[in-house]
């Protein structure tokens, strides 16, 4: 049988797309625009996972959160609005499993998802690390190493060599990546790709002398081993 998610959140336009993409998925989904009839919902409902807004009319994301928890250990992802209220739920972390902040990538999202129900299935051996030759990525820790070395990087350079990783061999076009990186309502130039591809590819290629990074001219970048 396919997993319940709960959908607590207030924007519609954002709330049909996410339920739309988690339906294609094969997610059942489940849709409350405040908070109260989320929490109503949650609290009566057995859902596999609740996605939960924070600026919520009736009841915040956060009280919404708080009640859950007093009944419930159902894993939570909080959908925050862009940096202001991270720090606050980062501090929340005993009580959210996760959260993602909006704008955010459709495929991060389903990422997200994916982990937090293998965190509760049990399922946890699943996760495959992402590697392409000498270079590990360990998205639950959000690291990367090559050769065993750690390579600081970026959230949205983090985010674009995972998803070149996850289409390891596959060439992706720059809308593509704009796409999945940047999100769906991203406004601005593809050749933001190529900057973000040539922070890549110094902190990566140059630094440890190796070739991953290819560009495919006239279509876009693939990873891959030489
Ligand atoms: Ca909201």
């Amino acid at each position: 049988m396919s997993e319940r998610i709960l959908l607590v959140e207030d924007e519609e336009k954002l709330a049909r797309m996410v339920e739309m993409e988690l339906k294609y998925e094969g997610y059942q989904v489940e849709k409350a625009l405040d908070g109260r009839r989320g929490l109503e919902l949650a609290l009566g409902g057995s859902f596999d996972l609740v996605l939960l807004d924070i600026m919520l009319p009736q009841l915040s994301g956060m009280e919404v959160l708080r009640r859950l928890r007093r009944e419930s250990q159902v894993p939570v992802i909080m959908l925050t609005a862009r940096d202001s209220v991270v720090d606050k739920v980062a501090g929340l972390d005993s009580e959210a499993d996760d959260y993602i902040t909006k704008p955010f990538a459709i495929e991060e999202l389903l990422a997200r998802i994916r982990a937090a129900l293998r965190g509760k299935g049990g399922l946890a051996a699943q996760s495959l690390p992402l590697a392409v030759g000498p270079l590990v990525m360990d998205v639950e820790k959000h690291q990367v190493t090559v050769r065993g070395r750690n390579v600081e990087l970026t959230k949205k350079e983090f985010d674009l060599l995972r998803h070149l990783l996850e289409n390891k061999d596959r060439v992706l076009t720059r809308e593509a990546l704009l796409d999945a990186v940047w999100g769906f309502d991203f406004v601005g130039e593809t050749n933001s790709v190529d900057v973000y591809i040539r922070f890549l590819r110094s902190k990566l290629d140059d630094a440890f002398g190796l070739k991953l990074i290819h560009t495919v001219r006239g279509v876009g970048y693939v990873i891959k081993e030489d």
